[in-house]
């Protein structure tokens, strides 16, 4: 059996996380952060966990469901504040599992 898929949301449905609730291995420093006029993590992140607050502005992440991709760490060093995001791989077992690609 073929199975079409006809969108990236279709592909990245497929994939599995296995995620450490307790151990982000992302974090982001809020405080550093609200001093960030470009914020290039809203736009850039493929998985959309970068959100900000429309009332007050303060921006807000959420690990589960990322990508392990880095572009978060790397827009934010280059375009952002630098050493605002934390960033390491998953440790051992957990993370991404990708299905399609
Ligand atoms: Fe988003 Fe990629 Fe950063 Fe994960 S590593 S939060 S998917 S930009």
């Amino acid at each position: 059996m073929t199975t079409k898929y006809t969108s990236i949301e279709d592909l990245l449905a497929c994939d599995r996380f296995h995620t450490d609730e307790k151990h982000p291995h992302i974090v982001v420093d809020s405080r550093r952060c609200a001093a960030c006029t470009s914020r290039p993590c809203l736009t850039s992140c493929p998985a959309h966990l970068y959100t900000q607050d429309l009332q007050d502005g303060s921006l807000h992440f959420d690990h589960l469901g990322c990508l392990e991709c880095g572009t978060c760490r790397f827009v934010c060093a280059v375009m952002g504040k630098q050493g605002i995001i934390q960033w390491s791989y998953p440790k051992r077992t957990s993370g991404v599992q990708y299905r399609y690609g």
